[in-house]
């Protein structure tokens, strides 16, 4: 069976199936030895960062605990004003955090949910970003693990969406720069 066709408002696949499945797996064998066998606790910023974080954390051969948040969604032209929706579950005093990331872009997003993790008292965080999109950054942002450096163009899919849609792709499509204008 083949998988979802790629819609008419992309116009090619910057990342295939097989490209993200073997990054995410390097990703999750690094994420490992640098916790040398030690607890990992992945926080996903919901929800673009779902799929990612369902397969990163099956990549990690480690003790692994998996906590959430969301925050306001993206509106482009918004600037920086992000607000908790839905918070963590788990006190994270302690912990080695693990931040799981679809995207980042401007860094705000990050960079706002990173002083609210820094701010409860865990013993380390880290940024584990699959895209990075570093021709908008606006907030320096440190990424310590990074699935892939790409261009300045709207995508979708694995996780990432336009309006709610498209995220169910299995790969990561480039919007047409008119549906983007439009
Ligand atoms: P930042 O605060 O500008 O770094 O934006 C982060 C959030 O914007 C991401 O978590 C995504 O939800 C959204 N975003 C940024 N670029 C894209 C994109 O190309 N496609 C889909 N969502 C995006």
């Amino acid at each position: 069976m083949t998988g979802p066709a790629l819609p008419e408002v992309c116009d090619s696949i910057l990342l295939t199936e097989a490209a993200i499945r073997s990054r995410v797996a390097e990703l999750g064998a690094d994420l490992a030895s640098d916790h040398d066998g030690s607890a990992v606790r992945l926080v996903t910023v919901l929800r673009g960062g779902l799929f990612f974080l369902a397969d990163l954390a099956r990549a990690i051969d480690a003790p692994v605990t998996l906590d959430f948040m969301a925050v306001s969604p993206y509106t482009p032209g918004r600037g920086g004003v992000v607000r908790v929706t839905k918070d963590l579950d788990d006190d994270i005093a302690g912990a080695r955090v693990v931040l799981v990331e679809d995207i980042v872009d401007t860094g705000l997003t990050v960079n706002y949910v990173l002083s609210l993790l820094r701010a409860r008292g865990p013993a380390s965080v880290e940024v584990c970003a699959l895209l990075d999109k570093s021709a908008r950054r606006i907030a320096d942002v440190p990424i310590a693990h990074r699935g892939f450096s790409i261009p300045d163009r709207f995508v979708v899919g694995y996780g990432l969406d336009l309006k709610g849609r498209y995220r169910n792709l299995p790969y990561i499509a480039t919007l047409r720069d008119e549906v983007v204008e439009g």
